[in-house]
């Protein structure tokens, strides 16, 4: 156990940086807590491509917690941006160069930055009424362009792309989605699932198109998505939903190692002793040395803020768990845990539609994932399958009739 930081400093209001202090509070830490975001208050980022943008859930509804919560936990919320990170040598206290002009001295320093939409390299990026999707303003912005005589332009039919696909026609606008793949998010949900969820676009009317962009012309709410084989599409809004990227760039000036992400351990320690990193724009290196995946799920991201509060303290971070996301569109929930994409089978259960699980056994036959359609009960049951690392009877996980809750129990 090492001594706390007298003062923390965490840089991002998103899902990691307030778990991040939510959990040092509730570990008892007294120190000084600040969290600097441009936004002030915390916000949630996943309704913002379904009910924030379908207009259902407002803004106050959107925070993480209410302003009194901050007042009560003791954390000076700072509406601002960090422009730069002075790390120091690792014997002073790093400081924070803030846009008002205000610097920021804190013993320890979280990077809770996340990540930024990312923007394809093609002419007409910046046209009005072109779109990325990350902050609360990008989602205003964009449903300020939905309505019943709206044309979106989707480029990219990932979860995001395709979340926003459901929400916009929910608002009677007329969708076309365009991607290379044949089969969007495959890697991630598993090709089963990957098809089941793809055919729900032509279900809802959304019009899919196999290809890339090239530029996107035209002006006002007539432009024009010029496609790689010759091909263009009419629409009046364009968003552009190609994935993230992390937002490094303090860390990097800073010196810190980075790789795809901040480099950290397990419990957000960087390359620098007093500065830990969490959430989508971090990297974990694994027990061996190598950096894993960089997750960009609510889970991972929350689940990373409290590791790197426990990493300031000096106590143990929480247990490791299996990763675990959802995501919703046309009225259908999904929830996807471990990896659908290690090779191996895959364990069909049901039909699709509510209740269809599909579950992927590696080549031990052990579960290594599972995705399910409004089956939260079973993918926590397969969640804990998973952690157990038990050979598992294809059989059983196929059978409709098998209580998953009682299997992963130990019990028959
Ligand atoms: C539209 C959308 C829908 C999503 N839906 C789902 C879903 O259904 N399920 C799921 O599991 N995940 C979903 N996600 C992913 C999930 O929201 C992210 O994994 C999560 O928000 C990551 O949290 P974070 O705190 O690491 O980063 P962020 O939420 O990106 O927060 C980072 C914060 O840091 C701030 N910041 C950055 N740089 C600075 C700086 N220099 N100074 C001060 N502040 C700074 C940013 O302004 C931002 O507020 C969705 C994401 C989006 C964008």
């Amino acid at each position: 156990m090492v001594a706390a930081p007298a003062s923390i400093a965490v840089v991002g209001g998103g899902i990691a940086g307030f778990s991040a202090v939510r959990e040092l509070r509730r570990h008892g830490y007294a120190g000084e807590l600040s969290l600097v975001d441009p936004a002030g208050l915390p916000y949630d980022r996943p309704p913002l491509s379904k009910a924030f943008l379908a207009g259902t859930l407002d803004r106050l509804r959107l925070q993480l917690a209410p302003g009194q919560w901050y007042a009560d936990n003791r954390t000076t919320v700072i509406a601002d941006t960090v422009d730069k990170l002075d790390a120091g040598n690792g014997t002073e206290a790093p400081v924070l160069a803030l846009a008002s002009g205000r610097e920021l001295a804190a013993d320890a320093v979280l990077l809770a930055t996340g990540a930024r939409a990312r923007r394809l390299p093609l002419p007409g990026m910046d046209l009005p009424g072109v779109f990325t999707l990350r902050s609360a303003g990008d989602a205003q912005a964009l449903q300020a362009y939905l309505d019943a005589d709206a044309h979106l332009v989707i480029l990219g039919a990932g979860l995001i792309g395709a979340e926003v696909a459901g929400t916009a026609r929910g608002l009677g606008a007329a969708v076309t989605l365009v991607d290379p793949a044949e089969l969007p998010a495959a890697s991630a949900v598993g090709v089963d699932m990957a098809g089941y969820l793809h055919h729900l676009h032509a279900v809802h009317g959304t019009k899919y198109v196999r290809g890339a962009a090239a530029a996107v012309t035209g002006a006002g709410k007539s432009l024009l998505v010029e496609l790689a084989d010759g091909g263009t599409l009419r629409g009046t809004a364009v968003l552009v939903a190609a994935g993230s990227e992390p937002e490094t760039a303090l860390a990097e000036t800073a010196g810190l190692s980075v790789d795809g992400g901040v480099l950290v351990d397990a419990a957000g320690r960087t390359s620098h002793p007093r500065i830990f990193a969490a959430g989508d724009s971090s990297r974990r290196i694994g027990p061996d040395g190598v950096p894993g995946r960089r997750f960009e799920h609510w889970d991972a991201a929350r689940r990373t803020g409290e590791a790197a509060a426990a990493g300031m303290l000096g106590v143990d971070p929480p247990a490791e768990a299996v990763d675990w996301f959802w995501s919703d569109r046309y009225g259908v929930h999904l929830e996807v845990a471990g990896s659908m994409a290690v090779p191996g089978r895959t364990v069909l259960r049901g039909e699709p539609g509510a209740g269809f699980t599909a579950f992927r056994l590696g080549v031990d036959g052990i579960l290594a994932g599972v995705a399910a359609v409004d089956g939260g009960t079973a993918v926590r049951a397969a969640r804990k399958l998973i952690e157990s690392g038990r050979i598992l009877d294809p059989g059983l996980l196929r059978d409709p009739g098998t209580d998953l809750r009682r299997l992963a129990r130990g019990k028959p």
